[in-house]
């Protein structure tokens, strides 16, 4: 069984693993201030020797968790190649070595060499000549170094497999299973992986010596802090129902997933004929465009953005308030990336997701994956109020719009009536979002829309 730290675990300080204090100023010189999960969940056990499987997502940590207790326990006065770490690929291997190299650099005589392929290997024999206690090669070229009998693994004492699902699908796993063969026996291994298909557990199984096995949990962190609702609509009630929930939560800025790009692009069409600044994205527009809308998003230049699952996948916005399903996901897992893009780091975030009745088995399968009801949204529920967070997010778009920042509404009219263009304008401005001034009032906008149809409707001011 797995050990699976949660957040709530995260009590320790570097300080306490009683590393090397030489290792500790170049942390503070890094700003690392504490440890991240993996670290915490696996830094002891591997400083005690133990073999370890680490399994966190990219981004966790990785390299420090395995590489501050190497550093802390190499041997600066011999010249033997004690550690092996094999990474996927010849950037990762550069990353890793250079990592390294920031953690190391108070530490006197102990040396890291990068081994890699595409590149001149007389150079990396003859760094590995000059004695370098810790390696950190692609597969193939270790593997190489090793047959030429460049490189001497018999006083190795600990191995890292980095990335091993990478490894793994870029078909390393035998180079990977022989240089292992290669090394001595009773050494210490461990291995880190972001996933754990089979075959990696298997080599787990095989190669190592009763490890322990630490699983950052993240993903149910980020749901942790997100408060969640379904309400259900069918079809064209869902745009009726949207927009009621616009008038009543007012979201400082919200990201709204439809399903496909001609749907996105529609909704997005609707909600500006509606009076909203949105922008659509989607893989039907060009990168350009794209870019710009990311930028203006991400710059808080505009509140909603209508998007699909693929076109938002590189989105990093950590001040989203709101997120709107207007169609459930496919997979249940991508409801729980999607909802992750509000509640970041801790912040509140709310999230709702509207439901037809043939989605209804999509929202069992989120239900099941999260093992949980989710309430329904009631219109009659009480308005939370904005978090000091979410206000100051929504003044900086106010302040935003005030100087012109924001794109300037434009009431298209490609799509309305014809011969209605003019007093259309005119008709539509008042139906600009207010963003916190109508806080409160609630419900009766004035009915608008509603009962309107598929027309865009042209209400007079309220
Ligand atoms: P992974 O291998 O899990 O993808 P990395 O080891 O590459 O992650 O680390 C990701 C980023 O986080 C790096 O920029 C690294 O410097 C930073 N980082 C790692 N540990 C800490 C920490 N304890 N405090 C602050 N930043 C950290
Ligand atoms: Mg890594």
């Amino acid at each position: 069984m797995p050990r699976v730290i949660t957040r709530k675990d995260h009590i320790l300080r570097f300080e306490d693993f009683d590393l090397q204090p030489e290792i500790l100023r170049a942390l503070t010189d890094l700003g690392y201030t504490e440890p991240t999960p993996i670290q915490e969940g696996t830094m002891d056990a591997l400083l005690r020797d133990k073999d370890m499987v680490g399994q966190a997502q990219t981004g966790s940590g990785k390299t420090a968790a395995f590489m501050l207790p190497i550093l802390d326990r190499i041997d600066p006065d011999s010249k033997d190649l004690q550690a092996l770490i094999l990474c996927p690929t010849r950037e990762l291997a550069l990353q890793v070595a250079d990592a390294s190299r920031s953690f190391a650099k108070y530490l006197d005589n102990v040396n890291i060499v990068p081994v890699y392929g595409g590149a001149p290997i007389v150079e990396q024999i003859t760094a590995l000549n000059r004695g370098g206690q810790i390696v950190v090669g692609t597969p193939g070229r270790v593997l190489d170094l090793l047959r030429r009998g460049k490189m001497i693994l018999s006083d190795c004492r600990m191995v890292v497999l980095d990335e091993a699902d990478e490894m793994l699908s870029m078909g390393f796993i035998d180079d990977v299973r022989d240089i292992l063969k290669r090394t001595p026996w009773g050494k210490q291994t461990a291995l880190f992986s972001a996933t754990m298909p089979d075959p990696i557990k298997k080599l787990a199984e095989e190669e190592l010596h009763t490890p322990e096995f630490v699983k950052v949990a993240s993903k149910e962190i980020t749901v942790d802090t997100v408060e969640q609702r379904v309400a259900f609509a069918e079809g064209r009630d869902k745009l009726e129902l949207l927009e009621r929930f616009i008038q009543e939560m007012k979201p400082p800025t919200m990201i709204i997933f439809a399903r496909t790009k001609i749907g996105t692009q529609k909704l997005a069409d609707d909600l500006k004929r509606r009076g909203h600044k949105v922008r659509a994205l989607h893989g039907d527009m060009g990168q350009g465009a794209r870019d710009s809308v990311m930028i203006a998003f991400r710059g808080k230049r505009i509140p909603i953005l209508v998007a699909t699952d693929v076109a938002s996948r590189g989105l990093d916005v950590s001040h989203v308030t709101h997120v709107v399903n207007y169609d459930l996901p496919d997979e249940p897992e991508v409801y729980v990336h999607r909802i992750g893009r509000t509640g970041r780091v801790g912040r509140e975030g709310f999230a709702i997701s509207f439901v037809a009745n043939k989605e209804k088995p999509k929202l069992d399968a989120v239900e099941r994956l999260l093992k949980r009801k989710i309430q329904r949204w009631g219109i009659d529920e009480p308005v939370q109020p904005l978090t000091p967070e979410q206000i100051a997010i929504a003044e900086e778009i106010e302040a935003a719009e005030e100087s012109g920042e924001v794109d300037v509404l434009v009431v298209e009219n490609e799509n309305s009536q014809q011969g209605s263009s003019e007093p259309r304008v005119e008709g539509d401005a008042p139906k600009k979002r207010r963003r916190r001034g109508g806080r409160g009032r609630g419900k009766g906008n004035g009915g608008e829309g509603s009962g309107s149809g598929d027309a865009p409707v042209a209400v007079t001011a309220d």
